[in-house]
């Protein structure tokens, strides 16, 4: 690991932490657990992990985490979600449960569980914008993006047209989990975006 190499933070209060800490320090990041606002502060960039969307909020917000979150997500802080991490960067979320609440900061409406549950799980291979070759997706009691704001690109969309992985700015969001299918391209494009933000805060 070398010593300008990326410090990436993923959120532990719930989910699937640990596939996100081994993909990301296979790719060379330096990684910690982020609880609390200090440990936030240690951090270029954030992975919002999969997991209960609604359980991480109430966490987040538990451990005086939200208000930090979007403090560093306004000030610019490289974060990418996956699927309850989707869910969390949305503005919009369809089918919340009551009183859930997002960090926001990506202009999109999401509906949660939209694929149905656990039993419609499935796994598919998607075009990524801009990339040769094809990523395989694995999709878990996954939120679809039904609405798209102006400063929100769509990265990939399934066959009908559904959109599964959008990106505004250093927010980048995908509805399946790269993490478990060992594909490194997403966490590869967070670090890109951290390189990027260390560039521009010259
Ligand atoms: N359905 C979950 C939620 O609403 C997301 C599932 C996942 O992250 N695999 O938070």
């Amino acid at each position: 690991m070398s010593a300008d190499a990326p410090r990436i933070g993923v959120l532990a209060l719930q989910g699937d932490v640990h596939e996100h800490v081994r993909m990301l320090t296979g790719l060379g990041a330096t990684t910690s657990l982020v609880r609390r606002p200090a440990d936030l502060a240690q951090v270029e960039g954030l992975v919002l992990p999969g997991g209960e969307s609604s359980v991480i909020d109430k966490l987040a917000r538990a451990f005086g985490m939200q208000r930090p979150i979007r403090d560093a997500i306004a000030a610019g802080m490289p974060v990418y979600g996956t699927c309850a991490g989707l869910i969390l960067l949305a503005d919009r979320v369809d089918g919340a449960i009551a009183g859930q609440e997002t960090f926001g900061g990506l202009d999109v409406t999401v509906r949660r569980n939209a694929f149905g549950g656990q039993s419609e799980s499935f796994e598919t291979s998607l075009a990524v914008a801009g990339w040769d070759v094809p990523v395989h997706a694995a999709f878990i009691r996954a939120p679809l993006v039904t609405g798209l704001g102006p400063g929100a690109t769509a990265l990939a969309t399934l066959p009908d047209g559904g959109v599964v992985a959008v990106e505004q700015g250093r927010l980048l969001a995908t509805a399946f989990h790269p993490e478990v299918s060992g594909e490194h391209r997403f966490h590869e494009r967070l670090l890109a975006h951290v390189r990027e933000a260390r560039v521009s805060a010259r």
